[in-house]
């Protein structure tokens, strides 16, 4: 039985921060309400969205998974996400193993988190992106240092046993010192998972505009450069692999046996299904998604009207530079034979040649990153697919 992923999106948040990109915004709480109806509607109605919209459906599909992110999904009231949940056990068959809910530090609360449990959200992954409340006052950031640690133990009297932390390396005003403190609280309060992101800079944020017009708004002079950057990663790869961490993933660490399971998902290519304004989704051999506005989102769903949107047929020669785009992410590498035996490719020539420039490592069966090119990736991906 092939098992499925389910993604909830939920794009709503108290404030902008100044480097998100993401296609998140502020809206009223009256929305709140009847976004859930919304996503619990399409839910429900979603075998004939599929048909109507011609998308195949995952057959025989177990749901082990369900990731709710956003956006901030914690500003909702947990009755609310618990609705969701429901639609979810109602709508698919499901032996759910990992249920996570994308929470700011500020909205963490003993009543939240105990009715999160009771719902059924079993790993929570918590926006700290620094300790440091100068950079997050800089990024715009609702949360500081402190509300981290009550969180946490607030997280852990609830019974998670199952937190991610993500930190941001290259926030305004970081440097050395103070990302070395941030990387040492991340690992004395020792989260299951930790996530390390790369800012970055572009015209979808505020700060990314700013940096990109020559201005000084947002802090934009105090961003660390990409050396300094880069620096930062490197020095986290070191400190959280000191600390018992593996490295499973570009942006990923995890204590022995904590990978996200839903995650995986995507960097191997397996099925999943978003639900919610913006969410994506992928059947194996299609991609989607659902239109981004959550007001225009809300009044479309389950009316003769809704259209998914984007919808793409993926080509033979996509599939290929997904699986080497996305399977080269994880630090374990991919499997080469498997790939050119099942795309009928020949890669080994070009493989070779990125091995002589030390770009990638080649065991024979496995073909990975090398460790010191990881914050190039994506040198390495154009340079495989060329
Ligand atoms: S909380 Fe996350 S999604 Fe929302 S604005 Fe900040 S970075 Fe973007």
């Amino acid at each position: 039985m092939t098992r499925l992923g389910i993604y909830v999106q939920v794009p709503f948040c108290q404030t902008k921060c100044t480097y998100c990109n993401f296609h998140t915004g502020v809206f009223s709480r009256n929305l709140h309400i009847p976004y859930v109806e919304a996503v619990c509607r399409e839910i429900a109605g979603y075998p004939e969205l599929l048909r109507g919209a011609g998308i195949m459906r995952v057959s025989e599909a177990l749901v082990d998974t369900v990731y709710f992110g956003g956006g901030t999904p914690s500003l909702f009231d947990p009755i609310g996400l618990a609705r969701v949940l429901d639609a979810i056990r109602a709508g698919f068959e499901c032996t759910l193993e990992e249920v996570t809910l994308e929470a700011d530090p500020e909205t963490i609360t003993s009543d939240n988190a105990a009715a999160w449990r009771e719902a059924g959200f079993n790993r929570i992954s918590m926006g700290v992106q620094s300790f440091q409340d100068n950079e997050l006052k800089a990024a715009g950031r609702m949360h500081r240092r402190d509300d981290v640690f009550h969180a946490t133990r607030t997280l852990r009297e609830a019974g998670f046993q199952n937190i991610s932390f993500d930190l941001i390396a290259g926030l305004p005003h970081q440097t050395h010192e103070s990302w070395d403190e941030s990387v040492g609280q991340l690992i004395t309060l020792r989260p299951e998972h930790a996530s390390v992101y790369l800012m970055e800079i572009d015209e979808g944020s505020r700060l990314g505009l700013e940096v990109l017009r020559g201005g000084t708004r947002y802090s934009a002079s105090a961003l660390p450069s990409d050396d300094a950057m880069a620096g930062f990663y490197e020095r986290a790869c070191g400190r959280l692999a000191a600390a018992g961490y593996v490295h499973y993933e570009i942006s990923n660490w995890s204590l022995p046996g904590f990978e996200s399971k839903h995650n995986l998902k995507y960097w191997r290519r397996e099925p999943y299904v978003g639900f919610g304004a913006g969410a994506h989704s992928f059947n194996g051999t299609q991609r989607w998604a659902n239109p981004h506005d959550p007001a225009a989102y809300v009044t479309a769903i389950g009316q003769e009207g809704f259209r998914v949107e984007q919808l793409e047929d993926i080509s033979r020669e996509q599939a290929l530079e997904e699986e080497l785009f996305l399977g080269l992410r994880q630090l374990e590498g991919i499997d080469l034979a498997r790939i050119e035996s099942q795309y009928s490719a020949c890669l080994r020539p070009r493989v070779e040649q990125l091995c002589a420039q030390g770009l990638v490592e080649w065991s024979g069966t496995r073909l990975r990153l090398a460790p010191d090119r990881l914050t190039v990736s994506n040198e390495v991906f154009v340079n495989l697919l060329n």
